[in-house]
């Protein structure tokens, strides 16, 4: 027998017709904003919802085992954790875990709900869907044309096209605001100068704090 996946049960059905209505799952594409062949995709896989519930469900049963308490971020973070009777390395609970697969019945329950609240996901056409998993790439908020693959050396979050423009538009800035600059400086210049040589129309010197504009 042959067990079925989580998104092809009936219970996946009704909780995604549930998160459409809560708006989970968006009515259009997030990216192009087409509203052809929608593919809500978890952003969370069903395997590290298991592995997330797994630990927890570990330390839990664990806990009561040996009777000690852990502070609830032990559930949540990774590698090793303190508890009421000392420090628990990452290898114990490993070797824990290992030794009792009878815990996964309860962790694909708790993984399942996970799965099925629709917490995580993203709202993809087809199209955008297909260039995201074979190319890794987003498409382009900027342009909603071009490709790009995110990256932390990409500040601007768009395509290499239009890093460019956006390049291009501050040089052109950079020239408008040095030429502004020059400016801004002739006229403190002049200011001042005027200022060095107060004269009013009657030809007597013009007094601090009057208007002289
Ligand atoms: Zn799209
Ligand atoms: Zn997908
Ligand atoms: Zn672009």
């Amino acid at each position: 027998m042959t067990e079925r996946k989580p998104w092809e049960t009936k219970e996946f059905q009704e909780a995604k017709k549930l998160a459409l209505e809560d708006g989970k799952i968006k009515d259009r594409c997030e990216w192009c904003g087409s509203t052809n062949k929608l593919t809500p995709h978890h952003k969370i896989s069903f395997k590290a919802y298991m592995l997330r519930n797994f630990r927890k469900v570990s330390i839990i049963s664990m806990s009561e085992e040996m009777n000690f308490t852990f502070p609830p971020c032990a559930l949540t973070k990774s590698g090793g954790f303190s508890t009421s009777k000392g420090y628990i390395k990452v290898g114990k609970l490993g070797a824990y875990m290992r030794d009792h697969p009878e815990l996964k019945e309860k962790t694909k329950e708790l993984a399942l709900k996970d799965y099925y609240a629709f917490d995580f996901v993203q709202t993809l056409c087809f199209r955008c869907h297909f260039v995201k998993s074979k190319y890794r790439r987003n498409l382009c908020p900027r342009c909603k044309k071009k490709w790009f693959r995110p990256s932390k050396y990409n500040f601007e979050g768009v395509c290499w096209k239009c890093n460019d423009d956006i390049e291009d538009e501050r040089d052109d800035f950079d020239v408008e605001e040095e030429k502004k600059q020059a400016e801004i400086e002739g006229d403190i210049d002049e200011m001042v100068r005027n200022l060095s040589e107060p004269k009013t129309p009657m030809g007597t010197p013009m007094k601090w704090g009057k208007s002289w504009g």
